[in-house]
């Protein structure tokens, strides 16, 4: 529609004729008697008339207006006009009359010379001249006179409208004798606001302008999308390492007794994971306690005074084994105490100082308390699994129990 409605746009005109400001003239050789062969009928009107001599010798007649201020001037630019408008009522006997657009050259012409303006002319047949002659600028040309005489460098030999300092009318070279008559009554340049190559590349930097706006205000966009992004997935992975600290926490507290702060089962089963997996050939002592009759003491302390008594237990057994042995809590008032590398004698000797240990203990809240525990031994060299090892430990408890309690029995005790 853009494009389209350049065809709507108002055109560009400039009136020169009629006014009563534009300065003009006229201008003419002389006749035989010295007189001049010209003279305005109407100067306010634009009426003029040439009287041309039949002598045999050329003549010359001729009307001038000035524009943008005429010699002494850098003139007006008309390039952005395509035709001029001209009624003229012409009678003589001339075949073709000249129109001419003088235009000052800079770096060429000399400003207050207008002989040396370029002499842009086109000679138009008088069949042509009525009220509504119409003169393109393209059919101007540069006179071949004017090239020759002012010896123009080829770059000046061009027709050139953007500095125009005079429009004129004249009778041909030399002359045709006789009278002419002219009246101008209009004269009027008609142009576009806006060339047509202008008007479709002003669409197209406009598009293209559009077209890099929004690529920019969407890159703007999407780097500040990316960037929420980003922290979007840096918050996920702080919450994600928050999670992974508190899964492991909880995995953790999910191997830890509670009430005596020391492996539980599961957490045995862990330790036993990591520390002695199934194809491992290390020696281990395992040693199994159990408080005995320790539902009486649970009677006789209630139950907070037994969970106190099963805390010291844990604590004396804690602080009297090896940094590299593992106290777990096996269930109830049943412990287990993995012992890496350790002889089965080196073990045996370590269960006899606990009992010595458990059964010398004095409690601080049950002055009156002693208790006693029974202990099952065992040793493997890697050969039997651990849950044998375990069964085979727990029937020497039983044996020590069986036995009268308050004593350690070893695996190869009773087997
Ligand atoms: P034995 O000498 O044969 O081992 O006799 P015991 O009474 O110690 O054995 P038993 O296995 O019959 O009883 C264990 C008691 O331990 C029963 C239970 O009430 C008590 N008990 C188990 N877990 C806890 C606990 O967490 N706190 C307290 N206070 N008592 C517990
Ligand atoms: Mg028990
Ligand atoms: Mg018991």
């Amino acid at each position: 529609m853009v494009i389209y409605a350049y065809e709507l746009l108002p055109s560009k005109k400039m009136l020169i004729v009629p006014s009563s400001e534009i300065p003009h003239y006229i201008y003419s050789d002389t006749n035989s008697s010295g007189e001049s062969m010209i003279r305005w009928t109407d100067f306010d009107g634009m009426a003029w008339e040439c009287n041309i001599e039949d002598d045999g010798r050329p003549h010359t007649c001729g009307f001038n207006v000035f524009l943008g201020g005429g010699q002494g001037t850098d003139g007006l630019d008309l390039s952005s006009y395509k035709t001029i408008n001209v009624d003229l009522d012409y009678s003589g006997h001339d075949q073709r009359l000249r129109f001419y657009l003088r235009n000052y050259e800079p770096g060429f012409s000399d400003i207050n010379d207008i002989q040396t303006a370029k002499f842009n002319n086109v000679h138009v047949p008088v069949e042509y001249i009525h009220d509504r002659l119409v003169l393109s600028l393209s059919e101007f040309s540069v006179a071949e006179w004017w090239v020759t005489q002012y010896k123009a460098p080829r770059e000046n030999s061009l027709p050139d409208f953007r500095h125009v300092v005079a429009f004129g009318i004249d009778t041909t070279y030399p002359g045709t004798s006789g009278m002419h008559s002219f009246k101008l009554n209009h004269l009027e340049l008609v142009g576009e606001w806006v060339a047509r190559d202008d008007w479709y590349l002003g669409i197209l930097v406009f598009w293209v302008s559009v077209m890099m706006v929004g690529g920019a205000i969407n890159l703007v966009r999407l780097t500040k999308e990316i960037r929420l992004e980003h922290q979007r997935l840096e918050r996920l992975a702080n919450q994600n390492s928050l999670l992974a600290q508190e899964t492991d926490k909880y995995k953790k507290l999910s191997m830890i007794d509670p009430l005596t702060g020391v492996l539980n089962r599961q957490g045995l089963s862990e330790y036993i994971e990591q520390y002695f997996p199934a194809d491992s050939k290390r020696q281990v002592s395992m040693v199994i306690i159990d408080i005995d009759h320790f539902k009486k003491i649970n009677d006789a302390l209630g139950h907070d005074g037994g969970d106190v008594v099963l805390k010291r237990v844990t604590e004396l057994i804690k602080n009297n084994i090896r940094q590299s042995d593992q106290v777990v809590r096996w269930g109830g008032e049943e412990f287990l105490m993995i012992l890496p590398d350790t002889s089965p004698e080196h073990s045996y000797h370590l269960a006899e100082e606990m009992r010595a240990l458990i059964a010398t203990t004095n409690f601080e809240q049950f002055p009156d308390l002693h208790i006693t525990i029974s202990l099952g031994v065992g040793t493997s060299n890697g050969e039997i699994p651990f849950h044998q090892l375990f069964r085979s430990v727990d029937l020497a408890l039983y044996q020590a129990k069986a036995q009268g309690r308050n004593r350690t029995i070893r695996v190869n005790d009773f087997s």
